[in-house]
């Protein structure tokens, strides 16, 4: 019996049983309201702002208090020697796992504990978790305190609800999404954490009606070019960096960027303007370093022997990392061929691979048909432009069936008095806890 039609040896259950069932359970989740309210208030009043990575031990800690009185076997995982990691700011995860009656597949719930620098323009406590007409403010709120206390509220109704069920429900706490996610997921998976599991869902903020399936890849690299210094009333005595640099972007401007403007995928990324290759020009620098802001001196008279250009370049799934390497190479090798004396480096920074989940994928199937029963529609399916940690359960922990699905608004993500609705988290929360029914009961 499954919500997306599985067979096999389960008893015959008719539909209006099964809805019963399911009104029953729904009630339950909706009457733990207030404890999702407070639970999640509880988690953004914990500030693990990263950077550096501020009390992690903490967070994972209270989720370990929690869902360990709550018969959960708990292990505490320090990704120890990852980037950031150190006796000040040790990167802490936790891992929560409960066993059912019987055997069957293992489903993971992972969420980042972790949230992004607070900036300016709040009118709420950014760490208050304060309530307003149904909304809770706070930095971490949407992206991704909010999908965490669904994701525990839907697990502990579930278990209340049918204390015969089978197989294993996982809830790992996990460090540094925000900054590339080494010291949490890609520690796990790298140490088998995930070798087991059989079903992912990442809650972030996608829409409590929309299934990410991924997200696009990555590539960021250093250009840089090389002059002469000379002085500044000489130029012709010395070559300068800068110039060289501009030709290069002349040449992004003529060819490259038209061409990735030509490139569309099949993927359903969104927004709209994310369905074709992007690529930004992170920073820029060349010539004399920037002056302290306090120093009221002129520059003195130089020509730039040097300048340097970080690139932010996004493909798609239709695209090969090699061909997206060569695309910015030709363009050097154009510039290189038509200027005197130009001369640069390329240097790789960092690489993702673009990853999605096929749509007839367990995990998928059966979200799909728990949003029709919670919200009465179709699920839209979504991939991210950006990436999150499903690269590395994809990438190191070899698991093709996981998807992003949570509460909250993607837009709202790391702005000025992020929130999450109360209404869309217990919905969320109706909508994994109706895919356990799918996935764990016998
Ligand atoms: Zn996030």
């Amino acid at each position: 019996m499954g919500l997306s039609g599985s067979t096999g040896t389960a008893p015959v259950i008719t539909d209006r049983g099964l809805h019963e069932m399911s009104d029953a359970f729904l009630s339950r989740i909706e009457a733990k309201r207030d404890e999702l309210i407070a639970l999640t208030q509880d988690l953004v009043r914990i500030p693990t702002l990263n950077p550096p990575g501020e009390n992690y031990r903490e967070i994972c800690g209270y989720l370990a208090e929690r869902l360990g009185e709550n018969g959960f076997e708990i292990k505490m995982i320090r990704g120890e020697g990852t980037p950031g990691d150190s006796k000040k700011y040790p990167r802490w995860n936790v891992i929560a796992r409960r066993e059912g009656t019987g055997p069957g597949d293992c489903v993971h719930f992972n969420s980042h504990i972790d949230v992004v620098e607070v900036g300016a323009g709040w009118t709420t406590d950014p760490f208050g978790g304060e309530l307003i007409d149904g909304k809770i403010y706070g930095r971490g709120t949407c992206d991704m305190k909010g999908g965490l206390a669904a994701s525990i509220i839907a697990v502990e109704a579930f278990v209340e609800e049918f204390p015969d069920w089978h197989g294993s429900i996982e809830i790992s706490g996990t460090a540094d999404e925000e900054t590339g996610g080494y010291g949490g997921v890609a520690y796990l998976a790298e140490h088998g954490h995930y070798s087991h599991v059989n079903h992912v869902i990442i809650p972030e903020p996608l829409q409590k009606d929309r299934i990410c399936l991924g997200h696009r890849g990555v590539w960021w690299a250093e250009i840089e070019t090389h002059g002469e210094i000379a002085h500044g009333s000489m130029p012709f005595l010395g070559d300068c960096a800068v110039r060289h640099m501009g030709a290069v972007l002349q040449e992004m401007e003529e060819s490259l960027y038209p061409a990735l403007a030509e490139k569309r995928t099949d993927m359903p990324v969104v927004p709209e303007g994310a369905k074709q290759s992007t690529m930004n020009i992170n920073s820029f620098h060349g010539g004399q370093a920037e002056p302290e802001p306090d120093f009221t001196g002129l520059p003195s008279a130089c020509v730039p022997d040097n300048a340097r250009m970080i690139i932010d370049r996004r493909f798609l799934i239709e695209e090969k990392l090699d061909d997206v390497r060569q695309e910015v190479r030709d363009v050097l090798e154009k510039v290189a061929s038509e200027r005197e004396s130009f001369s640069y480096d390329l240097r790789e920074m960092w690489s993702v691979e673009p990853t999605m989940t096929e749509k007839d994928a367990p995990i998928v199937t059966s979200v799909k048909a728990a949003i029709g029963e919670v919200l009465g529609k179709e699920a839209e399916y979504v991939v991210s432009p950006g990436t999150y940690d499903q690269k590395h359960i994809d990438r190191i922990g070899r698991l093709k069936n996981c998807i992003a699905y949570g509460p909250g608004l993607l837009e709202l993500a790391h702005k000025p008095d992020e929130y999450v609705g109360v209404e869309d988290m217990i919905d969320s929360a109706k909508v994994m806890g109706l895919t356990l029914v799918d996935l764990l009961k016998p």
